[in-house]
Formats: structure tokens, sequence, C-alpha cells
């Protein structure tokens, strides 16, 4: 099965990491800090590596891989995606190869020959095959150019994609004192970041932090109505034929919304780690290789998924961290191309995951942290300032405002919710000191507003001083005010409680009156509508003159094509971008071809004669 190595077997390395980069990859330059991280690894030297998801991390550990002598062995917990990983790189050209369980014992042979014959540039294993004796004996009896590990922040068991393997790594540092080691993640926080220097002993590396902006990805929070029905409404309005990918909290949820997309005319995929393992190794294959398909998934899916397509990322529930919100939203546009990242969320979200995180096993600590991140959460839903400064924020880092945002885009025109604030609060605060009685929101709205309901009947609630003084808001605008004073730390749900309200400390100001609440709009959603793109983003979307489109449109029906007989996703052939950027400039020699981003020399030797020629056909208007 496998195509191992039909590139030149023994070949020299490549002689600067920049040969590397123009002719094995077709890129003109280097990324941010890819050329120094690069130029560590080269000369010997070990680095810890933070990038967002789309960053280009890869590159960082791949061309050192080629340029020092030996194998670069990558670790890495997706076995799942070795082979289109490894795919790629033989695409490129790269002597690629793969050691984990999903091999017969025969190709798993002919890979160790080929890695102790010093045939391979690159090497990917999987944590526990390497942790084995007869694979660290197997390494030691060859030459290792580096050790990249990837996902490194599975050393940590704060995340949620801890790997208890990933902590016997430092092995790498005790048996290879002297080949360079890189650790490589998208996960920023101060945490993680401590754990992964002490599991993989990186205390005297370098950190290599690369801006965390992803500023092609349109940032959205819209509050929740009738979710399915919007998320529905989003992707034709704004999708229609896009690839993307839906995440929500459970797996009932995703099932759910997977059978509504379907029934509404989209092709969607349901993906969560309930199902059995050939079912999501199916959808996930189909998601990678067919145009246009909508994934459903929870967090179980999309680590290492590097499709460069997908055009959105849309959250149907609350995400849990702002950390695990921006990685999921990174998988959006890697192609650099516009793409969305699209979240409804609503008070129920709030209530749901405290509820869980009370139940969640666990020490008090953990706890606690994850109730911090949930606020973080909320607060950047709740935000006025632009959404990217937020979410920058909390990787310490800084922008401007960033045009590219629906707060940016359509400014929420703030309003004094002072006396609004101090109602709901002093009716908890009534409730509580009259009463000894605590409530969820519903209730209290419904005192606010002065809704004569059994329940407010029932504890004779029409009595209270606060009853009705809300009457002149929507239930849906309190929704609003009371999700506010939530985000900015006024009132908790109750841990004890079923979700009860109860006031913090903070609220002490407010209700005194010395302090001034300036709050988002409510009652009405302040979403972006499509087509209020920043002149950023338009540029990027740019739609293709008629003539280059239909150029476009042959290279790809050619691409799926080749994709097919090769038996690989279509990207690992060219980006979309790579064939847009053909459509447009024509070139008519293989020359010409290759000064295009994204053609190597590789690829321009095996597919340059078919694009050119499909290029020709197009002009003789056939
Ligand atoms: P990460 O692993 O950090 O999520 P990748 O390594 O998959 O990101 O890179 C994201 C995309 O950017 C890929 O499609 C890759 O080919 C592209 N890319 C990376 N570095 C460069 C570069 N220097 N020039 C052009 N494209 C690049
Ligand atoms: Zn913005």
């Amino acid at each position: 099965m496998s195509t191992l190595f039909d590139a030149d077997l023994d070949r020299p390395p490549l002689a600067t990491a920049l040969d590397a980069l123009q002719q094995v990859f077709g890129y003109e330059s280097f990324r941010g800090e890819q050329q120094a991280i690069v130029q560590r690894l080269i000369d010997g030297g070990n680095a810890l590596v933070l990038m967002p998801t789309g960053g280009g991390k890869s590159l960082c550990y791949q061309i050192p891989a080629l340029v020092r002598p030996g194998t670069g062995v990558v670790i890495s917990p997706l076995i799942a995606l070795m082979q289109d990983q490894v795919d790629a790189l033989q695409e490129l050209g790269v002597r690629a190869a793969f050691l984990n369980s999903s091999q017969t014992p025969g190709v798993a042979r002919e890979v160790e020959q080929a890695y102790l014959r010093g045939q391979l540039d690159l090497l990917y294993i999987a944590p526990e095959r390497l942790l084995t004796p007869r694979c660290l004996e197997l390494l030691a009896r060859g030459r290792i150019a580096l050790f990249a590990i990837d996902e490194a922040h599975c050393v940590s068991q704060w995340g949620h994609d801890f790997r208890p393997e990933y902590q016997q790594l430092d092995i790498l540092a005790q048996r290879w004192p002297t080949v360079p080691r890189v650790a490589l993640t998208a996960t920023a926080t101060e945490a993680t970041r401590a754990d992964i220097i002490t599991c993989l002993s990186l205390q005297d590396s370098p950190q290599f932090i690369a801006s965390f902006d992803r500023p092609n990805i349109c940032y959205r929070i819209v509050e929740k109505h009738e979710v399915r029905r919007q998320l529905l409404n989003f992707i034709r309005e704004e999708h229609g034929g896009d690839c993307g990918i839906v995440y929500a909290l459970s797996r009932s949820r995703v099932e759910d919304t997977a059978e509504f997309l379907n029934r509404n005319g989209l092709t969607a995929l349901p993906y969560h780690a309930g199902l059995p393992a050939p079912t999501r190794a199916e959808h996930q294959a189909r998601f990678l290789r067919e145009d246009g398909i909508i994934m459903v998934a929870t967090i179980a899916f999309g680590m290492g998924v590097n499709k460069p397509d997908v055009r959105f990322v849309a959250h149907i529930d609350l995400p849990k961290s702002i950390e695990g919100y921006y990685q999921e939203t990174g998988r959006a546009g890697r192609d650099s191309l516009p793409a969305d990242a699209w979240l409804a969320y609503g008070l129920q979200d709030v209530v749901q995951q405290r509820r869980m995180i009370d139940a969640s096993e666990g020490d008090a600590l953990h706890q606690r942290r994850q109730v911090r991140q949930l606020d973080a959460m909320l607060a950047l839903c709740e935000a006025v300032t632009c959404r990217r400064q937020q979410l920058l924020a909390y990787f310490g880092q800084t922008v401007e405002p960033c045009g590219n945002c629906d707060t940016c885009l359509e400014p929420p025109t703030t309003w004094d919710g002072t006396i609004a604030v101090q109602k709901l609060l002093s009716a908890i605060y009534r409730l509580w000191r009259e009463r000894g009685q605590r409530f969820g929101g519903g209730h209290i709205i419904d005192i606010l507003r002065g809704q004569m309901t059994d329940r407010v009947k029932q504890h004779d609630h029409q009595s209270l001083t606060v009853f009705g003084v809300g009457a002149d808001l929507t239930t849906e605008a309190w929704r609003g005010i009371l999700r506010q004073a939530l985000a900015l730390g006024l009132l908790t749900v109750d841990l004890e409680g079923y979700g009860t309200l109860a006031l913090t400390p903070a609220s002490r100001d407010v209700l005194k009156g010395e302090r001034t609440l300036m709050l988002r709009p409510v009652a009405h959603e302040t979403h972006a509508k499509s087509g209020r793109r920043s002149a950023r983003s338009a540029d990027l979307a740019a739609a293709l003159p008629p003539d280059a489109q239909q150029r476009f449109e042959r290279l790809r029906a050619w691409r799926a094509q080749v994709a097919k007989t090769h038996g690989v996703p279509a990207y690992v052939i060219f980006h979309d971008a790579t064939l847009r950027d053909i459509a447009l400039q024509q070139p008519q020699t293989l020359d010409a071809l290759g000064t295009i981003s994204g053609v190597g020399i590789r690829k321009r030797e095996a597919y340059g004669p078919d694009v050119v020629a499909c290029l020709m056909d197009s002009t003789n208007g056939q």
C-alpha cells in the first residue's frame, strides 16, 4: 500500500533552509518566527514554539529535518491523521513515513529498514509506540536529525487533550541529549507552557511565541434564540456549498444537529467519541476528501486536522474556555482566505456549564480554574469592544481594533443600564434577605416583569416591592441584562443551588449607586449581517473575474481527478489559494508556474504539464 520511496532514495540533505522552503514547499519566504526557529534547530538547539492553529508550525520542524543529516522524528498523538500528513509530504517529494498500530508488521518493518538505511527525512511515531523498548532501540541504531513533539500541550493535565504517555517523553532528553528537540503547540497559557517546559526539559531553551492573531477570521457572537434555525440561516446565507465545522457540547446535540442540517438539504456528518471508531474514521475521511461537508462534532474532533479550506467554524454551545474556543475557531481559514467564526450563546449555556463544573470530579482548585475560564468566555461574549482585542489579550497580546469582528463592524450602541441592573440585583437580594429564597433567572425575570405565574402565586411573590418594577422591558431584554451582570461578575450561578442566582461582593457598589454600568444593546440581534465584511477581508475574498473563475473551476475539476487517483484529499495536490493564483496569472511555462506560491519543484514536475495544458484548453475555449 505504501508508495514509500519513489523519490530519490539517497539524496543529500538540502543546502539551506531557504532552498528547502522554496524548492520543496514552493513558498517564497518564511513567516514570522519560522526562520529563527528553523535556524535554531539547524544549529542544534532546542526550542519551544507557540503558534496559533494555522500559524505554520509544521515547517518549523520539517525544514530542519530536510537540512540536517538524518531523520526528523515527529511525535504526534494523531494516528488517524498520520497517513494524510505523510501523503502530503510525499506529494512534495519528501521521504516521509510513519510507524503506528494501524500498520501491518510487514509495512512497519519496511519503514524501519528505510530509517536504518538513512532513507527517511521524516518519521511520524505515536508516543505509546515510541516509548516501547523496541522502538527506542530501533531509533538508537539510526541517525536522528531532530525530535519534534507536536501538540506538546498533551503533556498537561489541565487541558482537555491530556495524554499520559506524553509525560514520559523526557526520555528523549535523557537518551539523546545532543539531538535538538522542538515542542510545538497552539495552546498558549502560562500553566500549559510551564508543564511543557518541565516535562520535556526545555528549561534552557528559547520560547518562540508567535502572534496569535488570525486576521482573516471574522469573529461573531450572537444571542441564541432558536439555535438550529439560526445556524441553518447562517450557513445558507453565507456559506452555501462551503466546508465547515459545527461544535456542540454533547453527543446528542451533535446527532440532532447533523440530522437537522441534513433534513434541510445540507451534507452534515456527526463526530463524537461515542461513535464506533470506523464510523469516526469514515466521517473524518469524507470531511477531508469531499467538498462542502459540514462536520458536526464535539471537541473530540479537530486536533491536527489541517484541512486548509474550512470556511467557517460555528459553536452552537458556549465553549468551556477561551483557549478551547480559539483553537477550535483557528481551524477555519488556514489558507488565509476569509473565514468566519460564529458563536451563538444564551443564559442557559452559562447555567448548564456551571452545573457541569459542579458535578465534575476533581479538586476544588481545578473547579475554580474552570469557573474562571467560563467567566472569561462569558466576558468575551458580552464585550462591547473589539472581539479580537479581547481574545488576544487573553494570550497576553495587544492589537488595534481589528475591523473584522462583529463589534468592530457594527459597534454596539451602549446604554446606561445602571438602574435596570439595580432592579435585577435588588430582586435577588430581597428574595434572599426577606425570604431566604434563591431562584434561577427565569423566575426572577417573571417577578421583575410582574407576571402572575403559578410559581409567583405559590410563593406570594406579587407582594414583593420589586414585583413588576421591570415591566417596561421584555423578557428577552432582561435575559440580556442578566447575562451581562454575570459577565461583569455582579452575580454568580450558585454552585450549590440548581442554577440559582446569588450576588457577589462586586454587586454592592452597584446597589449603592456608586457605579455606572454601560451595557450592550439588548433584545435584538447584534450580529453583523452578511455582506458587511471589512475591507481587508473583502480584498481577500475578491471574486475572480469570470474568465479566471472558469479556469479555476477547470483546475479544480482536474485536481479532483488527480486526488481521487492518488487517494489523497484535494488540498494535498494544491491548495485553493494556489489554484486561484494559477487561474489569475495563467503561467504559460513550467518556470512561470514555479513562481507561484505553493508550487515546489516536485509538484511542478509532477503536475506542471497538466496544469499548463489545462490553462491552454481553457484559452482555446474548449
Ligand atoms: P499549524 O500546524 O501551525 O496549524 P500548518 O503548519 O498546517 O499550521 O500551516 C498552515 C498553512 O500555512 C499551511 O497550509 C502551510 O502550507 C501554510 N504555510 C506555512 N508556512 C508558510 C510560508 N512560510 N509561506 C506560505 N505558506 C505557509
Ligand atoms: Zn474587532
